[in-house]
């Protein structure tokens, strides 16, 4: 089972930036759309992310239901869907999934399933609706984080079946074949899975972005 108290990051991503790929998630909202590209942009990941884009982000994924989607009726379902996609599919190395909400979400006055958050979302200031997106954002990277190790075990699985089927056969042309798929393509898939790091951040309304997700005293905001 994911420890979801076990931070994955020692230091922010503004001191140690992804190297390989990403997953972004974020708010569908307007006005932040230009910030939102900036923000990657200045960690250097252009080209070198996909965009999953939710009302309400971490919140939305977390919390809203969407009535076609039986069983997985939450937004979650929707991420993981694409997460997995990115990887099994178009194998995109990815090694970092963002979670990118913004302070005045729309989605949190009017969408949250709990109508006191609602209203303390309402009635709050800028610094106060922090601490609101902080838990919805540790909630939902709790989520993400045991999906991916889920996703890792399955992977593990299907390796060790490939790896029996070729043992029971002898070494000939046959047993190599075997060895080699059992090397490039199910190694391949528990690798991809394997040491992703789950971080998430907060945006004001000029954009400025900090990261909540690492240790005390760390809350870096990325300098402009
Ligand atoms: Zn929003």
């Amino acid at each position: 089972m994911t420890n979801c108290n076990n931070q994955n990051r020692l230091v922010s991503v503004f001191d140690d930036p992804p190297r390989s790929n990403v997953l972004l998630l974020s708010c569908m909202d307007q006005r932040l759309l230009d910030d939102t590209v900036r923000f990657m942009n200045e960690l250097n990941l252009q080209n070198r992310y996909d965009q999953v884009a939710l009302a309400g982000g971490a919140m939305g994924a977390l919390q809203l239901l969407n009535p076609n989607l039986p069983p997985a009726k939450r937004w979650q379902g929707v991420f993981e869907a694409h997460l997995a996609t990115a990887i099994n599919v178009l194998h995109r190395p990815i090694k970092d999934v963002f979670l990118l909400d913004h302070l005045d979400c729309g989605a949190y006055k009017y969408l949250h399933p709990d109508p006191d958050i609602q209203a303390k979302y309402r009635k709050a200031d800028l610094c106060q609706m922090v601490p609101l997106h902080q838990n919805e954002l540790k909630n939902f990277a709790c989520e993400v984080k045991k999906f991916i190790a889920s996703e890792h075990k399955k992977a593990e699985d299907e390796f060790d079946k490939a790896h029996s089927a070729c043992d029971s056969k002898e070494l000939d042309k046959e047993g190599k074949q075997c060895w080699d798929y059992v090397s490039k393509l199910a190694w391949e898939k528990v690798e991809a899975w394997q040491n992703i790091r789950v971080s998430y951040f907060v945006m004001d309304l000029l954009g400025k972005v900090k990261q909540l997700d690492v240790p005390n005293g760390q809350n870096a905001t990325l300098p402009y």
